[in-house]
């Protein structure tokens, strides 16, 4: 969140009823706030929206568009209580992640030797227990740093095209995880170890056991946490909520000039929608268009995604289990970033389907689950790119990738035994977490949301995840 809110105003303004917009409006309202929210579109929840196909137990499937799950820290926990949003775990068993290198997949981090082979594996060793923080800049730098060449190409660059859709030549260290900045003088190694001893800042969430094991995704899919936020809203009689509408610039002009003091503004905008709006504040005003220009210059991912739904009788030995499993761009000749998600792997997200295999620590026999015959699981394959892509590509790939996470498909393949596929694409889905964000942050926080009363929040203002939003204070 850039900007502060003025504790004296009593009621609020947030534009943009996405997940962030609804999340600060709620929060609001439970600080006593009265608020109004204004959505562009006629439908709440921005990114987030699940189609539910076959609706009714046990056949009711789900197709996210966006966000699926997200890591069930206590403040999430407590988030989703207050508003009676059940969420379902990982299945014992189904919490691998896999990285697919040379056609097959590997799983982490138990297959990282595999992955890196002994000499990678000894250099990342070597970095991680002698490489010294230097002066913070891309992940790219960071990675040959402390990782070395070789797993930065094969486990840090797929993981953060997974969260950010973006390279890490693009992405500054700072703003996506500032938790590596490390101390000067120390390695990732020893700092860490001294955090295990002081115990004065958490361990980072990837490397927390406990905390991985908590993954959790709504039962109804993650737009039941939208309904449930607007039914809170809608219930506490003091959140009225403009659906298809703007506000008009001259009223943003006039409520937002320098004598207004009656509201908090909330911008729970995207870089692009944001600089639309300030960009028409500044000609009212006459002003130079410098902040809109900062913010015209962020850089915005295009991606894909395409949730699949096939039977699982296509599996010959079950469907996959695991979360998902990501393809470094070093892997020749894919186009799909990975599957992000398997349902199958969240107990009741595609009714009854693929019951969990027995718990085994053989690598292969725990990628796979037992199936029932006629169950349907759905796997989220993302893409970067929002163009149209064709049928036979996509089935092509989830194929390839199916068959590398160990899965042997019958010989009629998924093309006959209940394919079906719900794309969404989106030319501007993330912001690129780079230099240029962090200039329009910089402008931000010292002009337009100087002054108390206004603040940005969203998936542009260092909060890209659920969780993140969640745990923010206002
Ligand atoms: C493929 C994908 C997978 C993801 N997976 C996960 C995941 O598993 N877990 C997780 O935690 N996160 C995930 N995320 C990230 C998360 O979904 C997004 O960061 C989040 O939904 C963004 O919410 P937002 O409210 O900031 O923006 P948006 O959802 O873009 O909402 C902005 C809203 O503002 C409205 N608007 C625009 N202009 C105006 C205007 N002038 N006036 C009024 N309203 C306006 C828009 O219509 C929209 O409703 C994923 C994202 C993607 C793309």
């Amino acid at each position: 969140m850039i900007g502060k809110l003025d504790p004296t105003r009593k009621k609020s303004i947030v534009i943009g009823g996405g997940i962030a917009g609804l999340i600060a409006a709620y929060r609001l309202v439970q600080a006593g706030q009265t608020v109004q929210i204004y959505e562009k579109s006629n439908r709440l929840g921005g990114l987030i929206q699940t189609r539910v196909l076959d609706a009714g137990l046990p056949s009711m499937r789900l197709a996210e568009t966006a966000a699926h799950s997200f890591l069930a820290s206590p403040d999430v926990l407590k988030f989703c209580e207050e508003l009676a949003v059940d969420c379902v775990q990982v299945r014992p068993g189904c919490k691998g992640r896999f990285v697919l290198w040379r056609g097959r997949a590997r799983s982490l981090p138990g297959g990282i030797f595999g992955l890196l082979g002994p000499i990678g594996f000894l250099g990342l060793l070597f970095r991680v227990l002698l490489a010294r923080f230097r002066a913070p800049g891309n992940l790219r730098a960071w990675g040959d740093r402390h990782l070395g060449r070789r797993a930065t190409d094969l486990l840090l660059v797929p993981f953060l095209r997974g969260i950010y859709g973006a390279r890490p030549d693009d992405l500054n260290v700072e703003m996506t995880f500032p938790r590596l900045v490390g101390l000067p003088g120390h390695s990732l190694a020893s700092r860490w170890i001294g955090e295990k001893i002081t115990r004065r800042v958490k361990v980072p969430a990837a490397l927390d056991r406990r905390a991985r094991s908590k993954m959790v995704a709504p039962r109804l899919g993650m737009e039941s946490l939208v309904r449930a936020l607007e039914a809170k809203l809608r219930a506490s009689g003091r959140c009225e909520i403009f659906l298809g509408q703007e506000l008009d610039p001259g009223v943003l002009n006039t409520r937002l000039g320098p004598n207004s003091s009656d509201a908090n503004w909330v911008f729970a905008l995207p870089a692009p929608a944001l600089c639309e709006i300030v960009a028409r504040i500044e000609t009212l005003e006459g002003i130079e268009p410098t902040f809109s220009a900062s913010l015209r210059r962020v850089k915005q991912v295009p991606l894909t995604t395409i949730t699949v739904f096939v039977k699982d009788s296509v599996f010959r030995r079950g469907a996959p289990k695991g979360v998902g499993i990501l393809i470094p761009e070093a892997e020749k000749g894919r186009q799909c970033l990975g599957i992000l998600f398997n349902s199958s792997s969240w107990e009741g997200r595609v009714g009854e389907s693929s019951a969990p295999a027995k718990d085994t620590r053989s690598p292969a026999k725990d990628a796979i689950s037992s199936a029932t015959p006629d169950a349907r699981s759905s796997y989220t394959m993302m893409f970067s790119s929002s163009a149209p892509l064709p049928d036979d590509l996509v089935r092509r790939e989830f194929q390839a990738v199916l068959q590398s996470w160990g899965c042997r498909l019958s010989d009629d393949g998924p093309a006959n035994d209940g394919w079906e596929t719900h794309p969404t694409s989106w030319p501007r889905a993330l912001p690129v977490y780079g230099d240029d964000l962090r200039a329009a942050w910089d402008a931000a926080s010292q002009g337009f949301f100087a002054k108390p009363g206004r603040v940005w929040f969203s998936n542009s203002t260092g909060q890209i995840s659920l969780r993140g939003m969640i745990e923010t204070r206002f």
